[in-house]
């Protein structure tokens, strides 16, 4: 069996014996012989073993826990000015294909006394993007769990991505970024906070290139 280079520690204990490999196994055989391929031929063999561990990595998400990923890394800061982090890269599948949307993610708050430590919104990022999602869907619950978490007197995140199943089937639109936002407090109620966390996105930003 291939490993799954993934970080044991975010995810939930006996994560591995929750899914059930054989009934994805044999899903995907199926669906090769569906196609009008041999799934006995060389090439094709150990593909279904492969997918069904591919997507226990792809759709890890379900099974992180979230109270260990924190690992109480709120620290109380007297900070009221705004902290942003940019540019956080993500992979996630799209629930109407299970095709990748890829893009990055732009998480801004103003604390309330809680600071969340930096590497952990990458984390939370991983979370909700290793799911089936719609980046709609993705880009709120991290918003809410950001919230719930920090209880900051604003928050914001913009998500930025491109979705594989826009760009090789249907209209083929090769260059759409999708992008969507969610708003929690200050960030909602006060246009200049809101502007200053966008200029800072637009600022230095580069194409997405996957
Ligand atoms: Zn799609």
């Amino acid at each position: 069996m291939e490993n799954i280079d993934f970080d044991d520690a975010i995810l939930e204990p006996g994560w591995e014996e929750k899914i059930d490999f054989p009934a994805i196994e044999n899903a995907v055989n199926q669906m090769i012989m569906a196609f009008g391929e041999d799934p006995e031929r060389d090439g094709l063999k150990k593909t279904p073993a492969r997918v069904a561990r591919m997507y226990a990595e792809l759709l890890a998400g379900y099974r992180m826990d979230s109270q260990a990923l924190i690992n109480n890394a709120i620290f109380d800061v007297q900070y009221d000015e705004m902290v942003l982090v940019r540019d956080i890269e993500f992979y996630s599948l799209c629930e109407h294909h299970m095709l990748p949307f890829i893009g990055r993610v732009h998480v801004a708050y103003i604390p309330n006394g809680k600071v969340l430590g930096l590497s952990k919104i990458p984390r939370i990022v991983e979370m909700f993007a290793r799911r089936l999602q719609v980046q709609e869907r993705m880009t709120r619950q991290i918003a809410d769990f950001l919230r719930d978490l920090l209880q900051p007197q604003g928050l914001g995140v913009v998500v930025e991505a491109m979705h594989l199943c826009s760009m090789i089937r249907g209209v083929k639109k090769h260059n759409a970024r999708m992008i969507t936002s969610a708003m929690h407090g200050a960030f909602r109620a006060n246009l200049a906070t809101r502007q200053e966390f966008l200029e800072n996105i637009a600022r230095g930003s580069t194409q997405l290139h996957i």
